[in-house]
């Protein structure tokens, strides 16, 4: 039976901090409490948006004007040299398990906040590992049908920042199925340790934002080369770093009220304290204008909005 609350303030949910009331709120752990929750949200006529870790979202100030779904799924299970996870479990949670099962592999994603459900939707990534790597198998439900099915990782259709899932919405991750290689808990922890201390020169750990503002953009061949000029690296799939982008045009530590571009990562928008989802909606509008007008390139949110 699940348990809908009213009036809950979303900023806590997330890392941005940011957001006012969801109108009504559930926190959900197996199929039949999804199923439940959006039967609810169906039978009164309200929209419903399902979400977990937070980190990734940034609410409206206004709130939420319906039925905020929470997956807290966080079960884990060593099925003999793969592990399975719960939607709703912590990715870092989930790959301290796999280091301490001997786990290798995925390393490299040590410190990206959310769960491992978000992560697969977005397929989450950094330092050259994607959850591409690690995923063998996704089982979801389609909560407008309530069909249930396992994907394979190539029925994931996983590409930069996108996966199936985040395609097709009225899917909902409910369990993931890992393959890693046998490894060295020692060696394992060190690298965890190393990505970590990565992170955190870039300032892109244990700070409050909502992760990259903008996908990286494709660019034309002409930008492209201005990337490789500048920068001396090689520019991948015809895309060059959104950071990159803004920081050309100014973007850079650029702050509207209490958002403010990053330091190191422009396209890291920071919460510096009382900031509003209102000021980073300005800040976005500002940075997109500026790099169109600069490169002719459009910039996508990678955050997800809600309740705009
Ligand atoms: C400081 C910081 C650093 C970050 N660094 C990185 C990085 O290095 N690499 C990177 O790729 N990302 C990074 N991010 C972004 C973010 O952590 C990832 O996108 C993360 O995987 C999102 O997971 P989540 O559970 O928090 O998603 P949420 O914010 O809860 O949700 C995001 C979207 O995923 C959907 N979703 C969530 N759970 C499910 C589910 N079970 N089934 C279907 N859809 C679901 C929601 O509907 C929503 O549309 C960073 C974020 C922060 C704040």
């Amino acid at each position: 039976m699940i348990n809908v609350q009213e009036n809950i303030l979303l900023a806590p949910l997330t890392t941005f901090d940011i957001g006012g009331n969801a109108r009504y709120f559930v926190e959900v752990v197996s199929i039949e409490e999804i199923k439940e929750a959006v039967a609810f949200a169906k039978e009164r006529s309200l929209k419903y948006f399902v979400f977990s870790g937070g980190s990734n979202t940034l609410f409206a100030d206004h709130g939420f004007d319906g039925l905020v779904i929470r997956i807290k799924n966080n079960s884990m299970t060593d099925n003999g040299g793969e592990l399975m996870c719960g939607a709703g479990t912590s990715l870092m949670t989930f790959l301290m398990f796999a280091a301490e099962k001997e786990y290798t592999g995925g390393e490299n994603l040590t410190g990206i906040p959310g769960s491992v459900g978000g992560a697969v939707r977005g397929n989450a990534g950094a330092f050259g590992t994607e959850m591409k790597d690690i995923v063998k198998e996704v089982h979801a439900i389609n909560v407008e049908t309530g069909e249930t099915k396992v994907f394979s990782n190539e029925e994931c259709a996983f590409g930069y920042r996108k996966s199936f899932f985040k395609k097709n919405p009225s899917f909902i991750i409910v369990n993931i199925l890992c393959h890693f290689i046998p490894g060295n808990k020692k060696e394992i922890e060190s690298a965890m340790h190393d990505v970590i201390a990565k992170r955190n020169n870039l300032q892109i750990q244990d700070v409050k934002s909502a992760g990259s503002w903008f996908t990286n953009p494709e660019a034309d061949e002409r930008v492209q080369e201005m990337f490789e000029h500048d920068t001396g690296k090689k520019s991948h799939d015809g895309r060059v770093p959104a950071g990159w982008l803004l920081q050309s045009c100014g973007v850079f530590q650029k702050r509207i009220g209490d958002i403010q571009a990053g330091v190191q990562h422009a396209n890291y928008f920071i919460n510096m304290g009382n900031g509003t989802a209102e000021q980073a909606m300005q800040l976005s509008a500002v940075a997109k204008t500026r790099v169109r007008d600069e490169f002719g390139v459009n910039l996508k949110e990678e955050v997800v909005l809600a309740g705009f």
